[in-house]
């Protein structure tokens, strides 16, 4: 196993990494369950410095750069971040014991890709000006200009972390804004790398800045109650976007929230039934199930149903858990230690509450040095009723329900049927169908003959429980900037 022995992990405040001393927190390789490093937990007053090297930095040279040099410096980041894709690489695959093949295509790139996507958003983004005639007859010029909204507290979850993290970090410092970064607790490591690659690519001091630790009464609870802080972009759990918006109340400071889902996928008869099959996999049991975007709740048009379940239990049967460093892993573990208990109980509600298990719906016993690691089978169910828990909460893990639906209006509402508004998935050959059940599911993305794919260019963001506002391209600029208005007599 390509464990690593433990190395130290620390905050990074105005430039400089901190000792790694004081109190620390082990940061477990969910693989293997072996401790891959120690990490210095930031302390109440190493918070506020962090802030005010963030504030100190916005008066500084940062704070006076034009858009074309910062959108340079953002290249520069994603130069530095691929040169150093081993590393980022190994580093994410030790936090997350996600599968090489699937890091390497994705996480690590993207966290490149967020900071070039963003550079090239700024350059293009037209100002509004209007010349108009004032009541007393004079010419005046109306305009507005953008700057940055200030410091900005960044607080990342565990799932992906350099690819949410740099989708936060990259808007956000492309804006002109600083930031204070909370990585999650369970995935210190690559948020340390950023802080390095960002000092050589010559980022001035402060503009980037790491706390780590936990979440409530530690770094993050912290870093959001900070009065210093100008607005809070956070991704995460439901709950803890309520405890976010709470600290945020105080100062009236702006969030933006990308949170919990349940999102369902919809499955018409007429179907590419390969690709659909193809594509479900994915949407169910990619990242072990751990992605927010990932499909929980699969309705299946009746004539279809036992050929798509059938396929389904196929695939699950097929993936590949084992070693993620190697190439022919396909299906890795869960990644905090206390999660198995959290996905196993929904196995048990499952199967108490009388579902079939088609496949899967316990433990997965791992041999050798992976026998320690958070392994839970990637699971498949029928027979609940849409009121189960199982099919009603955010579970988070490798696993689905399928439920059998006749008609379109039928599906339509089952699928809105929940808190969330995250994402969804729909297949159908009729174009006309297509567009009509996509413009009525209530979610913030939806995915036609697709699943996670999109330009970076275009909104994301979750309807009702699963998020406040928009990232992603022009959107993200309500958030990362404050708009001032200037009117000008002639
Ligand atoms: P989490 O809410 O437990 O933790 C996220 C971050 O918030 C961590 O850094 C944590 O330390 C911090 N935190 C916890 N309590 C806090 C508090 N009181 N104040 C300040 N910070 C606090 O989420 P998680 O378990 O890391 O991630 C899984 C969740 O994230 C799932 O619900 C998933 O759906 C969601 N998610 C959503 C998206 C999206 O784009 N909508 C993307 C990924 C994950």
């Amino acid at each position: 196993m390509d464990g690593g022995s433990a190395r130290r992990i620390s905050s990074f405040i105005g430039g400089k990494a901190l000792p790694a001393e004081g109190e620390l927190f082990e940061d477990i390789n969910p693989a293997t369950g072996e401790v891959v490093a120690l990490v210095q937990a930031a302390s109440a007053a190493q918070v506020d410095a962090a802030v005010q090297a963030a504030r100190a930095a916005l008066r500084g040279p940062w704070g006076k750069m034009t858009v074309d040099q910062r959108a340079k410096a953002m290249h520069a980041i994603a130069d530095g971040i691929e040169a150093r894709s081993e590393e980022f690489l190994r580093a994410e695959i030790l936090d997350t014991g996600k599968p090489v093949s699937m890091a390497s295509h994705l996480d690590i790139p993207r966290g490149a890709a967020n900071f070039r996507a963003f550079a090239e958003v700024l350059k293009h983004t037209p100002g509004e000006a209007f010349p108009f005639v004032a009541p007393d007859g004079r010419d005046a010029l109306n305009y507005s200009l953008r700057g940055p909204r200030g410091v900005i507290a960044v607080i990342c979850p565990w799932n992906l972390p350099l690819l949410l993290m740099t989708w936060k970090v990259g808007p956000a410092l492309a804006c002109g804004n600083t930031v204070v970064v909370k990585p999650s607790e369970e995935t210190p490591a690559t948020a340390a790398l950023l802080a390095e690659v960002i000092r050589d690519a010559g980022i001035p001091e402060g503009v980037y800045n790491v706390v780590q630790g936990g979440g409530p009464n530690a770094a993050g609870q912290w870093l959001t109650e900070h009065p210093g802080v100008d607005g809070i972009t956070f991704t995460g759990e439901t709950r803890t976007g309520e405890a976010i918006m709470c600290a945020a109340a105080k100062g009236v400071r702006p969030v933006s929230f990308e949170l919990g889902g349940k999102n369902a996928g919809v499955i018409f008869a007429d179907a590419d039934m390969e690709a659909a099959l193809e594509q479900a996999a994915r949407a169910v049991f990619m990242n072990g199930g751990q992605v927010c975007l990932q499909t929980e709740r699969l309705y299946v048009q009746r004539p279809v149903f036992e050929e798509f379940v059938a396929g389904l239990k196929a695939k699950a049967e097929a993936l590949v858990p084992g070693n993620p460093f190697d190439k022919g892993t396909t299906f890795g573990p869960l990644i905090p230690s206390d999660h198995p208990a959290k996905v196993l109980g929904y196995y048990q509600k499952a199967a108490a509450g009388g579902a079939e298990v088609v496949t899967g719906g316990g433990r997965l016993e791992m041999p050798g040095a992976l026998a320690g690691g958070n392994w839970v089978q990637p699971t498949i169910w029928t027979g609940l009723s849409d009121d189960s828990p199982v099919v009603r909460e955010e579970i988070f893990g490798p696993c689905v329900h399928i439920a059998p639906f006749d008609e379109e209006e039928e599906v339509m509402s089952r699928a809105n049927d929940t808190p969330y508004g995250l994402a969804s998935m729909l297949w159908t050959q009729d174009v006309s169908r297509a567009h009509r059940v996509a413009a009525q599911l209530e979610a913030g993305i939806t995915w036609v003959n697709s699943w996670f794919v999109r330009d970076l260019r275009t909104a994301f963001g979750g309807m009702k429980a699963s998020g406040i506002g928009r990232e992603g391209g022009v959107h993200g600029l309500e958030f990362y900037t404050e708009t001032r208005n200037i009117c000008v007599k002639l």
